[in-house]
Protein backbone atom coordinates (compact mmCIF):
# COMPACT_ATOMS: atom_id res chain seq x y z
CA UNK A 1 0.00 0.00 0.00
CA UNK A 2 1.30 4.16 -0.76
CA UNK A 3 2.19 5.56 2.09
CA UNK A 4 -0.89 7.66 1.88
CA UNK A 5 -3.05 4.37 1.72
CA UNK A 6 -1.23 3.10 5.03
CA UNK A 7 -1.87 6.93 6.90
CA UNK A 8 -5.60 6.37 5.90
CA UNK A 9 -6.12 3.50 7.29
CA UNK A 10 -4.01 3.72 10.75
CA UNK A 11 -6.12 7.03 11.31
CA UNK A 12 -9.38 5.17 10.83
CA UNK A 13 -8.21 2.24 13.11
CA UNK A 14 -7.09 4.74 15.68
CA UNK A 15 -10.40 5.72 15.30
CA UNK A 16 -12.34 2.60 16.08
CA UNK A 17 -10.03 1.97 19.05
CA UNK A 18 -7.83 -0.27 16.59
CA UNK A 19 -3.86 0.85 17.09
CA UNK A 20 -1.79 -0.67 14.14
CA UNK A 21 1.77 0.00 14.35
CA UNK A 22 2.92 0.31 11.15
CA UNK A 23 1.85 -0.97 7.62
CA UNK A 24 3.41 -4.61 7.67
CA UNK A 25 0.70 -5.61 9.62
CA UNK A 26 -2.10 -3.76 7.30
CA UNK A 27 -0.23 -4.99 4.43
CA UNK A 28 -0.77 -8.93 5.78
CA UNK A 29 -3.96 -9.01 8.25
CA UNK A 30 -6.00 -9.49 4.99
CA UNK A 31 -4.66 -12.27 4.25
CA UNK A 32 -5.37 -14.12 7.15
CA UNK A 33 -6.97 -17.57 7.17
CA UNK A 34 -6.39 -18.32 10.58
CA UNK A 35 -6.85 -16.87 13.80
CA UNK A 36 -5.10 -18.11 16.60
CA UNK A 37 -7.35 -17.53 20.29
CA UNK A 38 -5.54 -17.47 23.56
CA UNK A 39 -8.24 -18.36 25.80
CA UNK A 40 -7.98 -17.05 29.71
CA UNK A 41 -8.02 -12.81 29.48
CA UNK A 42 -8.78 -13.32 25.64
CA UNK A 43 -11.88 -15.18 25.18
CA UNK A 44 -12.45 -15.07 28.49
CA UNK A 45 -13.02 -12.18 30.69
CA UNK A 46 -10.17 -12.86 32.57
CA UNK A 47 -12.10 -11.92 35.85
CA UNK A 48 -11.40 -15.74 37.33
CA UNK A 49 -13.72 -16.32 41.15
CA UNK A 50 -13.27 -19.31 43.59
CA UNK A 51 -16.84 -20.53 43.13
CA UNK A 52 -16.15 -23.57 45.34
CA UNK A 53 -13.91 -24.79 47.73
CA UNK A 54 -13.49 -28.61 49.16
CA UNK A 55 -11.09 -29.82 51.94
CA UNK A 56 -9.54 -33.40 51.86
CA UNK A 57 -8.31 -35.72 54.16
CA UNK A 58 -9.42 -34.53 57.22
CA UNK A 59 -7.82 -30.45 56.60
CA UNK A 60 -9.87 -27.66 58.49
CA UNK A 61 -11.40 -25.40 55.46
CA UNK A 62 -9.79 -22.81 57.71
CA UNK A 63 -5.97 -23.93 57.60
CA UNK A 64 -6.01 -25.11 54.07
CA UNK A 65 -7.76 -21.70 52.47
CA UNK A 66 -5.05 -19.64 55.16
CA UNK A 67 -1.84 -21.22 53.91
CA UNK A 68 -3.42 -21.42 49.65
CA UNK A 69 -3.83 -17.59 50.25
CA UNK A 70 -0.61 -17.04 51.47
CA UNK A 71 1.26 -18.67 48.89
CA UNK A 72 -0.88 -17.03 46.25
CA UNK A 73 -0.53 -13.44 47.58
CA UNK A 74 3.06 -13.33 46.25
CA UNK A 75 1.53 -14.35 42.56
CA UNK A 76 0.28 -11.96 40.12
CA UNK A 77 -1.43 -14.93 38.08
CA UNK A 78 -5.75 -13.78 37.63
CA UNK A 79 -6.12 -17.27 39.84
CA UNK A 80 -4.15 -16.38 42.35
CA UNK A 81 -5.80 -13.16 43.15
CA UNK A 82 -9.01 -14.69 42.86
CA UNK A 83 -7.81 -17.67 45.76
CA UNK A 84 -6.85 -14.53 47.91
CA UNK A 85 -9.89 -12.62 47.33
CA UNK A 86 -11.92 -15.73 47.81
CA UNK A 87 -10.40 -16.13 51.15
CA UNK A 88 -10.30 -13.04 52.30
CA UNK A 89 -14.45 -12.15 51.68
CA UNK A 90 -14.45 -15.81 53.77
CA UNK A 91 -12.79 -14.38 56.75
CA UNK A 92 -15.62 -11.03 57.00
CA UNK A 93 -18.35 -13.54 56.02
CA UNK A 94 -17.68 -15.14 59.38
CA UNK A 95 -16.53 -12.64 61.25
CA UNK A 96 -13.00 -14.21 61.98
CA UNK A 97 -10.00 -11.69 61.93
CA UNK A 98 -8.63 -11.09 58.61
CA UNK A 99 -5.75 -13.67 57.80
CA UNK A 100 -2.56 -11.25 58.52
CA UNK A 101 -0.21 -11.77 55.41
CA UNK A 102 1.69 -15.17 56.98
CA UNK A 103 5.49 -14.52 55.39
CA UNK A 104 6.37 -17.22 52.52
CA UNK A 105 9.83 -18.25 52.39
CA UNK A 106 11.41 -19.86 49.31
CA UNK A 107 7.82 -18.56 47.19
CA UNK A 108 8.47 -20.39 43.50
CA UNK A 109 6.35 -19.54 40.19
CA UNK A 110 5.89 -22.73 38.19
CA UNK A 111 4.95 -21.26 34.97
CA UNK A 112 1.83 -22.60 33.54
CA UNK A 113 1.25 -24.73 36.98
CA UNK A 114 1.18 -22.71 40.06
CA UNK A 115 3.20 -21.92 42.83
CA UNK A 116 5.16 -22.92 45.84
CA UNK A 117 6.69 -21.77 48.92
CA UNK A 118 7.13 -22.47 52.90
CA UNK A 119 4.53 -21.14 54.86
CA UNK A 120 5.45 -20.63 58.25
CA UNK A 121 6.73 -24.84 59.03
CA UNK A 122 4.72 -26.10 56.08
CA UNK A 123 5.57 -26.68 52.83
CA UNK A 124 2.14 -25.55 50.78
CA UNK A 125 1.76 -25.93 46.68
CA UNK A 126 -1.05 -24.46 44.68
CA UNK A 127 -1.48 -25.17 41.22
CA UNK A 128 -3.16 -27.87 39.08
CA UNK A 129 -2.38 -31.38 38.60
CA UNK A 130 0.60 -31.14 36.56
CA UNK A 131 2.48 -29.39 39.53
CA UNK A 132 1.09 -32.13 41.75
CA UNK A 133 2.49 -34.45 39.62
CA UNK A 134 6.17 -32.94 39.06
CA UNK A 135 6.41 -32.88 42.53
CA UNK A 136 4.98 -36.63 43.29
CA UNK A 137 2.29 -35.79 45.24
CA UNK A 138 -0.82 -38.29 44.79
CA UNK A 139 -4.18 -37.16 43.41
CA UNK A 140 -6.32 -39.83 44.81
CA UNK A 141 -9.78 -40.73 43.74
CA UNK A 142 -11.53 -37.94 45.64
CA UNK A 143 -9.96 -35.44 44.44
CA UNK A 144 -9.94 -36.50 40.77
CA UNK A 145 -13.40 -36.91 41.12
CA UNK A 146 -14.24 -32.97 41.92
CA UNK A 147 -11.54 -32.00 38.93
CA UNK A 148 -13.74 -33.51 36.25
CA UNK A 149 -17.13 -32.81 37.73
CA UNK A 150 -15.91 -29.14 37.85
CA UNK A 151 -13.88 -29.24 34.47
CA UNK A 152 -16.97 -30.32 32.46
CA UNK A 153 -18.63 -26.75 34.19
CA UNK A 154 -15.70 -24.94 32.23
CA UNK A 155 -14.08 -24.55 36.22
CA UNK A 156 -10.47 -24.67 36.21
CA UNK A 157 -9.29 -26.30 39.76
CA UNK A 158 -6.73 -25.36 41.71
CA UNK A 159 -5.08 -27.71 44.10
CA UNK A 160 -3.47 -27.26 47.61
CA UNK A 161 -0.73 -29.58 48.53
CA UNK A 162 0.35 -29.44 52.54
CA UNK A 163 3.01 -31.10 53.23
CA UNK A 164 2.87 -33.61 50.68
CA UNK A 165 -0.79 -34.41 50.50
CA UNK A 166 -3.71 -32.94 48.69
CA UNK A 167 -5.37 -30.81 51.81
CA UNK A 168 -8.28 -28.85 49.56
CA UNK A 169 -9.04 -27.63 45.91
CA UNK A 170 -10.86 -24.44 44.89
CA UNK A 171 -12.94 -24.51 41.48
CA UNK A 172 -12.16 -21.11 39.52
CA UNK A 173 -15.04 -19.87 37.14
CA UNK A 174 -13.80 -17.33 34.70
CA UNK A 175 -16.81 -16.59 31.69
CA UNK A 176 -16.31 -16.02 28.74
CA UNK A 177 -17.09 -12.34 26.73
CA UNK A 178 -20.38 -11.87 25.36
CA UNK A 179 -19.47 -10.81 22.40
CA UNK A 180 -16.79 -14.07 21.61
CA UNK A 181 -19.11 -16.51 19.95
CA UNK A 182 -20.52 -13.87 17.74
CA UNK A 183 -16.82 -13.18 16.14
CA UNK A 184 -16.34 -17.02 15.96
CA UNK A 185 -18.92 -16.99 13.74
CA UNK A 186 -18.75 -13.57 11.63
CA UNK A 187 -14.69 -14.87 11.38
CA UNK A 188 -16.50 -18.57 9.65
CA UNK A 189 -18.62 -16.71 7.57
CA UNK A 190 -15.51 -14.17 6.29
CA UNK A 191 -13.68 -18.24 5.47
CA UNK A 192 -11.45 -17.39 8.74
CA UNK A 193 -11.36 -20.20 10.86
CA UNK A 194 -10.68 -19.88 14.82
CA UNK A 195 -8.43 -22.02 16.87
CA UNK A 196 -8.04 -21.87 20.59
CA UNK A 197 -4.45 -22.90 22.30
CA UNK A 198 -4.09 -22.29 26.18
CA UNK A 199 -2.13 -23.20 29.50
CA UNK A 200 -4.92 -24.36 30.65
CA UNK A 201 -5.83 -28.24 30.97
CA UNK A 202 -7.87 -30.24 27.85
CA UNK A 203 -11.14 -30.91 29.89
CA UNK A 204 -12.20 -26.94 30.60
CA UNK A 205 -10.72 -25.49 27.65
CA UNK A 206 -12.84 -28.00 25.43
CA UNK A 207 -16.02 -26.96 27.29
CA UNK A 208 -14.70 -23.38 26.89
CA UNK A 209 -14.27 -23.65 23.23
CA UNK A 210 -17.88 -25.38 22.50
CA UNK A 211 -19.31 -22.51 24.17
CA UNK A 212 -17.79 -20.17 22.06
CA UNK A 213 -17.87 -22.06 19.08
CA UNK A 214 -14.29 -23.59 18.12
CA UNK A 215 -13.73 -26.84 17.36
CA UNK A 216 -9.88 -26.64 17.34
CA UNK A 217 -8.22 -27.19 20.92
CA UNK A 218 -4.18 -27.03 21.63
CA UNK A 219 -4.29 -27.30 25.84
CA UNK A 220 -1.49 -27.48 28.36
CA UNK A 221 0.44 -25.42 25.95
CA UNK A 222 3.53 -23.61 27.19
CA UNK A 223 4.49 -19.89 26.20
CA UNK A 224 7.09 -21.73 23.68
CA UNK A 225 4.74 -24.06 22.29
CA UNK A 226 2.34 -21.62 21.61
CA UNK A 227 4.73 -19.82 18.91
CA UNK A 228 5.48 -23.27 17.84
CA UNK A 229 1.53 -23.77 17.10
CA UNK A 230 1.77 -20.31 14.93
CA UNK A 231 5.17 -21.22 13.49
CA UNK A 232 3.42 -24.96 12.35
CA UNK A 233 0.09 -23.46 10.52
CA UNK A 234 2.51 -21.01 8.94
CA UNK A 235 4.37 -24.03 7.61
CA UNK A 236 1.17 -25.45 5.91
CA UNK A 237 1.13 -21.60 3.75
CA UNK A 238 -1.14 -20.06 6.08
CA UNK A 239 -1.30 -16.35 7.12
CA UNK A 240 -2.12 -16.51 10.92
CA UNK A 241 -3.20 -14.18 13.53
CA UNK A 242 -2.37 -14.41 17.23
CA UNK A 243 -4.86 -12.75 19.60
CA UNK A 244 -3.54 -12.98 23.06
CA UNK A 245 -3.15 -10.77 26.39
CA UNK A 246 -0.84 -12.63 28.23
CA UNK A 247 3.25 -12.24 28.88
CA UNK A 248 2.88 -16.06 27.72
CA UNK A 249 1.80 -15.02 24.87
CA UNK A 250 4.13 -12.86 23.82
CA UNK A 251 6.39 -15.40 21.92
CA UNK A 252 2.96 -16.24 19.92
CA UNK A 253 2.42 -12.13 18.98
CA UNK A 254 5.69 -12.26 17.73
CA UNK A 255 5.84 -15.27 15.33
CA UNK A 256 2.29 -14.67 13.90
CA UNK A 257 1.93 -12.70 10.60
CA UNK A 258 -0.53 -10.43 12.58
CA UNK A 259 -0.36 -10.42 16.66
CA UNK A 260 -3.22 -8.86 18.17
CA UNK A 261 -3.01 -7.69 21.65
CA UNK A 262 -6.24 -7.50 24.05
CA UNK A 263 -5.74 -3.51 25.53
CA UNK A 264 -6.43 -4.72 28.75
CA UNK A 265 -3.50 -7.16 28.42
CA UNK A 266 -0.11 -7.36 29.56
CA UNK A 267 2.24 -4.65 28.56
CA UNK A 268 4.70 -6.80 27.50
CA UNK A 269 1.55 -8.51 24.96
CA UNK A 270 0.76 -4.95 23.96
CA UNK A 271 4.43 -4.32 22.91
CA UNK A 272 5.07 -7.65 21.31
CA UNK A 273 1.60 -6.94 19.41
CA UNK A 274 1.49 -5.40 15.74
CA UNK A 275 -2.27 -3.93 16.49
CA UNK A 276 -3.52 -3.43 19.76
CA UNK A 277 -7.39 -3.99 20.08
CA UNK A 278 -7.73 -0.94 22.60
CA UNK A 279 -11.44 -1.36 23.62
CA UNK A 280 -10.33 -5.00 24.43
CA UNK A 281 -13.20 -5.98 22.27
CA UNK A 282 -12.62 -9.22 20.16
CA UNK A 283 -15.40 -7.80 17.78
CA UNK A 284 -12.02 -5.35 16.61
CA UNK A 285 -10.46 -8.82 14.97
CA UNK A 286 -12.56 -8.56 12.34
CA UNK A 287 -11.86 -4.18 12.26
CA UNK A 288 -8.78 -4.74 11.42
CA UNK A 289 -8.96 -7.42 9.33
CA UNK A 290 -11.22 -5.75 7.39
CA UNK A 291 -9.47 -2.61 7.61
CA UNK A 292 -6.44 -4.44 5.71
CA UNK A 293 -9.08 -6.31 3.13
CA UNK A 294 -9.99 -2.44 1.50
CA UNK A 295 -6.83 -0.59 2.55
CA UNK A 296 -5.30 -3.34 -0.03
CA UNK A 297 -8.47 -4.07 -2.50
CA UNK A 298 -8.22 -0.32 -3.31
CA UNK A 299 -4.86 -0.15 -4.49
CA UNK A 300 -4.99 -3.71 -6.39
P1 LIG B 1 -3.48 -19.44 30.07
O1 LIG B 1 -2.74 -19.86 28.84
O2 LIG B 1 -4.86 -20.04 30.06
O3 LIG B 1 -3.52 -17.94 30.24
P2 LIG B 1 -1.34 -20.04 32.11
O4 LIG B 1 -0.27 -20.59 31.22
O5 LIG B 1 -1.10 -18.72 32.75
O6 LIG B 1 -2.79 -20.11 31.39
O7 LIG B 1 -1.58 -21.10 33.29
C1 LIG B 1 -1.92 -22.42 32.98
C2 LIG B 1 -2.51 -23.12 34.18
O8 LIG B 1 -1.54 -23.17 35.23
C3 LIG B 1 -3.71 -22.43 34.80
O9 LIG B 1 -4.89 -22.79 34.15
C4 LIG B 1 -3.66 -22.97 36.22
O10 LIG B 1 -4.22 -24.27 36.27
C5 LIG B 1 -2.18 -23.09 36.50
N1 LIG B 1 -1.64 -21.93 37.23
C6 LIG B 1 -0.73 -21.03 36.77
N2 LIG B 1 -0.43 -20.13 37.73
C7 LIG B 1 -1.16 -20.43 38.83
C8 LIG B 1 -1.30 -19.87 40.15
N3 LIG B 1 -0.64 -18.78 40.55
N4 LIG B 1 -2.16 -20.49 41.00
C9 LIG B 1 -2.85 -21.58 40.62
N5 LIG B 1 -2.77 -22.15 39.41
C10 LIG B 1 -1.94 -21.60 38.51
MG1 LIG C 1 -4.37 -15.14 28.67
Amino acid sequence: ATPTAVMVATGKGASQGVLIKGGNALEKAHKVKTVVFDKTGTLTLGKPEVVSAVTFSGYSKENFCDMAAAAEANSEHPIAKAVVEHVKRQHQKYGSQTAHVTEVKDFEVHTGAGVSGKVGEAIVLVGNKRLMRACSIPVGPEVEDYISKNEQHARTCVLVAIDGKVAGAFAVSDPVKPDAKRVITFLRSMRISSIMVTGDNLATAKAIAQEVGIDNVFAEVDPAGKADKIKELQMKGMAVAMVGDGINDSPALVAADVGMAIGAGTDVAIEAADIVLIKSNLEDVVTGIDLSRKTMSRIR
